[in-house]
């Protein structure tokens, strides 16, 4: 068996397809574009990326996208004022605090900097009363890219009602509310993490396997039953040869890219798994793309309800 592979480019297309008239309508009602504030704190590579995208993507939906930097030296007291201004502006109607923050702005620095932009907000669907509401089943804002995973299962017709589920990782920003939209959506959901043990038996039960743990290539064929659609979230930077060797032996397509570019972008479930599985993301090109195409709409939903002005 080959799996399907499903399209997270194609998929993120349909969904800024969707949210761009809406721009529009909102715009000429508000007269004003729904807005965006990202504040990215320091010089992290990978966050730089992730920011310029999607600065880039509500750029060209239509929307204001406006970049606050602070320097990796800022104290948390910095970037709580940065908030502060961004939650009594009139023309931001999301916020987003780039993580990971510096380690030296404290341990606990993500959590109480998402505690404080304002919850109508919160287009990254972190703050507590958000994640209330996603428990009840009622949330307007959530996290962006389990709300991905669930457009590309929908989208790409696979069931979720009466389906086992099983979600690799607990973590607040994918696992646990992974978890809530498949309990919601009617999947009996059962959450791993690292001390569940009999992993890849129970991983085998799943018609719908979803991988969110941040370890390349964790996920092999054992861990799946023939036939069920595979989930991979992880984003894992292989930045040494042998690293890449170790995961694809004799593996020439992949070890020429990985010279080309220096490093290889993996998932936390290894391709070969296509082999057992019916559907399969891949990474690059899988759930990716859907975190930005969600945190457009988040943004999109923010303004209309902030303002009382549907689409
Ligand atoms: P975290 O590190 O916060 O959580 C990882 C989870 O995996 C934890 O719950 C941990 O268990 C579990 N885990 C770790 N090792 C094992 C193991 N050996 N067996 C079973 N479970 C294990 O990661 P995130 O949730 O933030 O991210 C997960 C992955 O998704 C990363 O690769 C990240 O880069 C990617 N990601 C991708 C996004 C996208 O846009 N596609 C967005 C966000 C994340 P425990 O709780 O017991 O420690």
């Amino acid at each position: 068996m080959s799996a399907r592979l499903l399209d997270g480019v194609a998929i993120a297309n349909q969904i800024r397809a969707d949210v761009a008239p809406a721009v529009v309508e909102f715009t000429k009602k508000a007269g004003r574009p729904p807005g965006l504030g990202i504040v990215l704190v320091g010089d992290n590579p990978a966050s730089e990326v992730y920011v310029r995208n999607k600065l880039k993507s509500a750029g060209e939906t239509g929307m204001f996208a406006e970049l606050t930097r602070l320097p990796a030296t800022a104290s948390l007291a910095d970037l709580l004022a940065v908030v502060d201004t961004l939650n009594r502006s009139e023309k931001h109607d999301g916020i987003l605090v780039q993580s990971p923050l510096p380690d030296a702005m404290g341990h606990d620095a993500e959590r109480r900097v998402f505690d404080v932009v304002r919850a109508d907000k919160d287009v990254d669907g972190f703050h507590p009363t958000n994640v209330g509401y996603l428990v009840q089943n009622r949330a307007t804002l959530v996290a962006c890219t389990p709300s991905g995973v669930i457009e590309v299962l929908e989208r790409s017709n696979i069931p979720i009602a009466g389906a086992r589920a099983v979600v690799i990782g607990r973590s607040d920003i994918v696992g646990k509310p992974m978890a809530l939209l498949l309990l919601h959506r009617h999947a009996t959901v059962t959450v791993a993490h690292s001390k569940t043990k009999d992993l890849p038996a129970l991983c085998a039960e799943a018609d719908i396997l979803v991988a969110a743990i941040g370890r390349p290539g964790f996920v092999t064929k054992p861990f799946v039953r023939p036939g069920a659609t595979v989930i991979d979230v992880g984003i894992n930077r292989l930045d040494t040869k042998a690293a890449v060797e170790k995961m694809f032996p004799g593996d020439a397509a992949r070890l020429a890219t990985f010279e080309k570019r220096g490093a290889l972008i993996v998932g936390d479930v290894h391709p070969n798994v296509a082999e057992v599985a019916g559907a399969l993301t891949p990474v690059p090109g899988g759930v990716g793309p859907l975190t930005i195409a969600l945190l457009l709409r988040n943004t999109l939903r923010a303004a209309q309800t902030r303002t009382g002005l549907a689409g």
